[in-house]
């Protein structure tokens, strides 16, 4: 069963974990990434416990965000075959 459930707005970004945060009872933190987020995955878990919580979000606010970055699908043909 889910420990809680957290709105987005109340999670904190951070920026050292690439992921949205909030305090968990043990004193680690429940976290949950971007990534998680576009999938439209809502359970934040805590890496040092087996709870976690369910996160309340709009998944068009992330689900945006991914097609505007795609520009890594381009790899430069760039072999320089030495030919004697
Ligand atoms: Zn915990």
């Amino acid at each position: 069963m889910s420990y809680d459930d957290v709105e987005i707005e109340d999670m904190e970004w951070n920026e050292e974990l690439q992921a949205y945060t909030f305090p968990c009872p043990c004193g680690d933190l429940f976290q949950i990434t971007k990534d998680d987020l576009r999938l439209g995955e809502e359970i934040a878990r805590c890496p040092s416990c087996s709870l976690y919580i369910t996160v309340i979000y709009n998944a068009e606010d992330f689900a945006d965000d991914k097609s505007k970055k795609k520009s890594n699908l381009a790899p430069s043909k760039q072999q320089t075959v030495a030919v004697a």
